[in-house]
């Protein structure tokens, strides 16, 4: 009996939602086993995820109230009826429109006491938790006396709020430290770390792996035979939970966080301060530190802007081509399965091997079979670093490569349903290539390029069928970069957009939708700040200067720093491509072909603005680069002015960005800078962050600027008439 995943419907009573909650629709059902035992099972209506919003809290609320009635239930169990989430967290629509008001506090505090009443409910509890345990659906979790997880790669647990600008403020704080001990729940809090269930397991987040089929039977079992018993102290980490010690991590950590977040995190550090704390207080004490940090993170810049990307994360998940519009019913396209990638290089290879994890079959190509098999070489390393970071099972990685067919020879293409180029950068090759590619394929395949400046509406009309033809730009290194830019040609069909669109979704990237032209859209906004940063360089500028004041800023890495990275040939062909269209506002400063001469190519060959041989310190600026001075006008020039002028050409190309609709909206610029480039992601974006200056600031700063004769920073169309009508990008909140 006690092992029936759930009674026959005839002995049991369900119980769906409490009489007077305020929507028709339950979000809780309420089952109450003939084994005595209480299920309730989350199952949001008309959604893929269960979500702690205000309706949803006060439901469980009037739920709980009901089994403190007499006759109590032997115990409860909380599970989901989703398939891939436990409960996601809070509902942050709530928290970025509620943040200056009073429902904010309430809300916070709503969730404390429905969590404090399953703690206090004097039955056993379990939480059975299978697919995405975070946030708020932890810190239910942690209210109960037991927790068992699916070993499942949907499950993922932890407490990722520090990443959105706040804390875990429903108990989390205070709940996990005193059961996993202060080392550990620090470093899942100030990270806001989502682990694996074996991570979560080892860690002591969770007590059990228990597959989902057989979670509410073993959840039953446990209450049946532990009973209260489930509840255990454990004292090794009630020990590591004492104020002594959060004093002195606290102590420790302080300098060592704010050096790293250079003060722009306000979050991390705030959760430092409540989990020390709030560990030597009450219960009711150190929930009322969390209560108190949320309400103040809430209000900052940095949460807003925060909480705003992961919407338009969320957002880009959902997005089906153009115009933009939520996931709707769209004609029955044909899925992506089986894909080649034409070039096996960096891009190549990293492409083949996110796709083929991801469940596609790849026919990998080169010119010949050395280059095939370097890249089949490539794609194996990633898997194995994959499987040594825990990412995937060595099963999985094993099943992954067998996914990828090398091609060191002509193959028949008939069956792809896209081909996604990645070949050298020229344009007379790509074009051979797609002739080859639109005479072999099936005419419902979609032909992609992976290009970084050239133009796709060129290379589209060298085919027969351009309306087939677009861009798929992925970023580098390709397994850890989730943008994606998905360019469209005048001529490319609505259908092909939607296909690659979803396409993009499918294997689990971000994708952003642009026009085509010079650039696209991410590195037509970075270029002119790298060749800025060149300028500065060039005209007596330091390197650490340069450098430093975009770290200062939030960038998270030095724009000549980024050029060794990307490699300073690769630089200087996308801004070479780019100057000869844009001219004047992307002239090329004179280092970049120097250091070509040199051989000083970055990273790859050891040499660039650093030093990056083995022998070494990291960091170390190459000592020979100063002869590559022309002048001395900005020699110490402060910080401030240079961070202003790199700044500046990023928000007023962006602007133009706009202005040609080469994306629908300014939230789509500030998110592929963000996702695509790590632009301060807590100011925003480019344009938010213009915004937040004020418009009227920002031109008349470029104006001082471009005064001096130097007409890259006139500010454009955009931005004049926006400043002269009062105007900001995004419409202003009236709060
Ligand atoms: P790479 O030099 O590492 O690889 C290019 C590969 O193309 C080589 O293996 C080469 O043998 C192969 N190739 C050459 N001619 C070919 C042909 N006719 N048929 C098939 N294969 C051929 O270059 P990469 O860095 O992988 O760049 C590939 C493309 O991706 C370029 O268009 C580049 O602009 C773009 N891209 C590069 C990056 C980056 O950071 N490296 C980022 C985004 C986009």
């Amino acid at each position: 009996m006690e092992t029936q995943v759930t009674a026959p419907p005839s002995q049991t009573q369900t119980t769906p939602a409490p009489e007077n909650t305020s929507e028709p629709s339950a979000r809780i059902l309420r089952e109450l086993r003939e084994d005595g035992i209480c299920v309730l099972t989350f199952n949001r209506p008309n959604s893929s995820a269960n979500v702690f919003d205000r309706a949803t809290l006060l439901e469980l609320s009037e739920h709980l109230d009901c089994l403190n009635r007499a006759p109590a239930p032997k115990g409860v169990v909380f599970t989901s009826a989703k398939s891939s989430v436990f409960i996601a967290g809070a509902d942050l629509h709530a928290i970025s429109e509620s943040a200056r008001d009073e429902n904010l506090r309430q809300l916070i505090e709503l969730g404390q006491n429905v969590f404090n009443k399953i703690e206090q409910l004097g039955i056993p509890t379990v939480a059975a938790i299978h697919g995405a345990c975070l946030g708020g659906g932890y810190e239910l979790s942690l209210a109960c006396d037991y927790r068992i997880a699916s070993p499942e790669k949907v499950t993922k647990i932890g407490l990722p709020e520090t990443q959105l600008g706040i804390l875990p403020a429903w108990g989390g704080s205070t709940r996990l430290p005193r059961l996993i001990g202060l080392p550990k729940a620090l470093d899942i809090i100030l990270a806001g770390k989502t682990l694996a269930a074996r991570q979560a397991l080892r860690l002591g987040l969770i007590d059990e792996l228990v597959p989902k089929e057989y979670q509410i039977a073993k959840a039953c079992k446990l209450i049946l035979t532990r009973g209260r018993a489930l509840r255990q102290k454990n004292w090794k980490s009630a020990v590591l939970a004492n104020p002594l010690l959060g004093r002195a991590l606290a102590r420790y950590l302080h300098p060592k966080i704010l050096r790293k977040t250079r003060g722009h995190y306000p979050a991390v550090l705030k959760a430092l301060e409540v989990v020390t704390q709030g560990v030597g207080k009450p219960l009711a004490k150190s929930l009322e530190l969390e209560r108190n940090a949320i309400l103040e993170l809430a209000q900052t810049e940095a949460c807003k802007n925060l909480i705003r990307i992961f919407l338009l994360q969320e957002r880009a998940k959902k997005i089906t081509g153009l115009p933009y519009k939520p996931l709707e019913a769209t004609p029955q396209d044909k899925p992506i399965k089986n894909v080649a990638v034409i070039g096996a290089g960096v891009m190549g290879a990293g492409i083949a091997q996110w796709a083929s994890a991801r469940g596609s079959k790849v026919v990998l190509k080169d010119i010949n079979a050395e280059q095939v098999g370097k890249g089949m070489a490539t794609i194996a390393q990633i898997y194995k670093q994959g499987v040594k970071r825990h990412a995937m099972t060595p099963v999985e990685a094993r099943s992954g490569m067998d996914r990828v067919s090398p091609a060191p020879s002509d193959v028949p293409l008939g069956n792809l349903d896209l081909v996604i180029e990645a070949a050298v950068e020229k344009m007379d090759l790509k074009k051979q290539i797609f002739r080859n590619l639109d005479a072999q394929v099936a005419p419902d395949a979609i032909l992609a390029t992976n290009t970084s400046a050239l133009s796709v509406t060129e290379l589209a009309q060298s085919t027969s069928h351009p309306e087939r033809v677009l861009g798929i730009h992925f970023f580098n290194p390709v397994h850890r970069m989730q943008l994606v830019e998905v360019i469209v040609t005048p001529i490319t069909s609505a259908e092909a957009v939607r296909r690659s669109v979803k396409y993009v979704q499918q294997i689990g990237k971000l994708p952003v939708v642009v026009k085509d032209s010079p650039g696209f859209l991410v590195n037509r906004i970075l270029m002119p700040y790298l060749i800025e940063a060149g300028h500065l360089f060039e005209s007596g500028a330091r390197i650490e200067d340069i450098d430093e004041a975009m770290l200062e800023f939030g960038m998270p890495m030095g724009p000549l720093r980024l050029i060794d990275e990307v490699g300073v040939d690769v630089a200087y062909h996308v801004a070479q491509t780019l100057a000869s269209h844009y001219q004047a506002r992307m002239s090329l400063p004179g280092v970049l072909a120097k250091m070509l001469e040199k051989g000083w190519l970055g990273r790859k060959s050891g040499q660039g603005f650093y030093l990056h041989d083995k022998k070494t310190k990291e960091g170390q600026i190459n000592p020979l680069i100063d002869k590559l001075h022309e002048g001395t006008s900005c020699a110490g020039v402060p910080r401030d002015e240079l961070r202003t002028r790199m700044v500046l050409l990023m928000v007023n190309e962006a602007a133009r960005c706009l202005q040609e609709e080469i994306v629908m909206d300014a939230a789509d610029v500030d998110f592929g800078m963000i996702m695509g480039t790590g632009f301060a992601p807590f100011l925003g974006g480019p344009l938010r962050f213009a915004d937040y200056l004020g418009l009227t600031a920002v031109t008349e700063e470029m104006k001082r600027l471009a005064a001096r004769g130097q007409t890259r920073f006139e500010p454009c169309g955009i931005l004049l008439s926006l400043a002269a009508e009062g105007k900001s990008f995004y419409p202003t909140k009236k709060n």
